[in-house]
């Protein structure tokens, strides 16, 4: 047993803790879990712990379904909300085959192989996420209207307000779970409110998207609130991103920083960013995966709409930020795109192979443009080589289904299963005939 492992046994002891819990996600981004007796873990940590991976997403096909759970205690974190003695912990895990080998199936994994490749060529890759999401009133029922908790926007200070407190004690838990949070303020919509984390590693980050969402829900519940993550709740106020903050590191020195260049943007990140967006399309399926995320990115609410790149424009996939950087070490490049909803250890994945890519190919990146996108008209735009994101899942599955890259990184079986469950989401939705249909349609026709 490691040295991690032991102060995982210890720790369990000294803290009174019953309970362990084994968490790990499925293709779609759903976080799972199962509880283990502390008596099981040494043997987890040795062989890990089995279980029926073909009843979980994208995981397994029926004549292959055994599958282990094996723990990393780097993850290991005492659960406050469900108080102390006795107590719960929890590990992420890492899914592994009977024969021990990393599952293709386990999105960690696919994560771990796109970083190792990123190491292979001498970076570390850092990030930091906008989580934006919705605080709405308990009950709602299909067919209704969902109820925000509050009326304020941008900034807003209530006083008194739920939204305020919400936020206080959802960052009390997130520090109290080792998840360090940057900045958090009520956003534009009506109980719309955003938590930005931390600079991580992408793994650890990952990790902490997963245990962020629960700890919302968690805080939310207790508070008799439903906290939701969906894209795009009202049609007409702001949708819900994860805009994600990203930058490569050589040793301690970012290698996106150039003293004296344009944005002090080095070859490197300008690679990087050619390359996001070369790729762009391909990796939106990954980034926004769900029908109701391509409500969201289409222009409106200061989402992104096209696949360009820019310092002030809210409409680009991609913004270079202009805050004062920091000895050059604070350098880093925006993705406007991903959606709170998407699987965190895919959508960075997907979206650090399209980087690599870029500098592995040295392709030039295109000129910036300027929210005045808007004043051009659609063969204006083309012709600037302006492309707008996919405007339906429909297209973004076309888009990456033909892409080698997205392939290559999620791996045939990832890519396969993540495929075909999307075009099945899409043929659920298309048949629908909608509320709007009927009202404009209806008493014309
Ligand atoms: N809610 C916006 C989006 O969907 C982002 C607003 C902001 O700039 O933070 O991307
Ligand atoms: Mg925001
Ligand atoms: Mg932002």
């Amino acid at each position: 047993m490691d040295r991690q492992q032991e102060f995982v046994l210890r720790t369990i002891e000294e803290r009174d803790i019953r309970f362990v819990r084994l968490w790990f996600t499925d293709v779609l981004g759903t976080l799972k879990s199962v509880a283990i007796a502390p008596a099981e873990l040494e043997g987890a940590f040795a062989e890990g712990i089995g279980f029926d991976g073909s009843v979980i997403e994208g995981f397994a096909r029926v004549f292959e379904s055994d599958m282990l759970a094996k723990p990393d205690p780097a993850t290991f974190q005492v659960l406050p909300w469900r108080g102390e003695a006795p107590g719960t912990a929890r590990m992420f895990c890492d899914i592994m085959l009977p024969d021990g080998t990393p599952s293709i199936a386990d999105p960690r994994n696919v994560l771990k192989r796109a970083l190792a490749k990123c190491a292979d060529m001498g970076y570390t890759f850092y990030i930091h996420p906008e989580i934006e999401f919705f605080l709405l009133k308990q009950g709602w029922k299909p067919g209704e209207r969902p109820e925000p908790i509050d009326q304020a926007g941008y900034f807003d200070h209530v006083p008194k307000g739920m939204a305020h407190d919400f936020r206080r004690a959802a960052i009390q838990m997130l520090e109290a779970i080792g998840i360090s949070v940057e900045f958090s303020h009520h956003e534009g919509a009506p109980g719309q409110n955003e938590i930005d984390l931390r600079y991580a590693d992408a793994l650890t980050t990952s990790d902490n998207i997963m245990t962020f969402r629960t700890v919302v829900k968690e805080v939310a519940l207790e508070r008799d609130i439903y906290a939701t993550f969906m894209p795009k709740v009202f049609a007409e106020h702001p949708g819900s991103g994860m805009h994600t903050h990203m930058s490569l590191f050589q040793g301690d020195a970012n290698a996106f920083f150039e003293a004296g260049a344009p944005y002090q943007l080095s070859t490197v990140a300008r690679q990087f960013i050619a390359g996001i967006l070369r790729h762009g399309a391909e990796i939106t399926a990954v980034t926004n995966q769900w029908v109701n995320s391509y409500k969201r990115i289409w222009g409106g609410g200061e989402a992104p709409a096209h696949i360009t790149w820019g310092h002030n424009n809210t409409s680009a996939m991609v913004r270079v930020p202009m805050y004062k950087p920091l000895k050059g070490q604070s350098s880093r490049v925006e993705v406007r795109t991903i959606d709170a909803a998407c699987n965190p250890y895919l959508a960075y994945a997907v979206t650090l192979a399209a980087g690599l890519k870029g500098i592995e190919e040295g392709y030039e990146l295109p000129p910036e443009t300027e929210d005045d996108v808007w004043s051009l008209t659609r063969n204006e735009r083309r012709a600037l080589g302006i492309e707008p994101l996919p405007s339906s899942l429909s297209e973004a599955i076309t888009a990456m289904e033909r892409s080698e890259l997205v392939a290559e990184t999620l791996g045939e079986h990832v890519f396969d299963f993540f495929l075909r469950n999307k075009r099945r989401e899409w043929e659920d939705y298309r048949h629908q005939v909608t509320a709007f249909e009927l009202e404009r349609l209806l008493p014309r026709l």
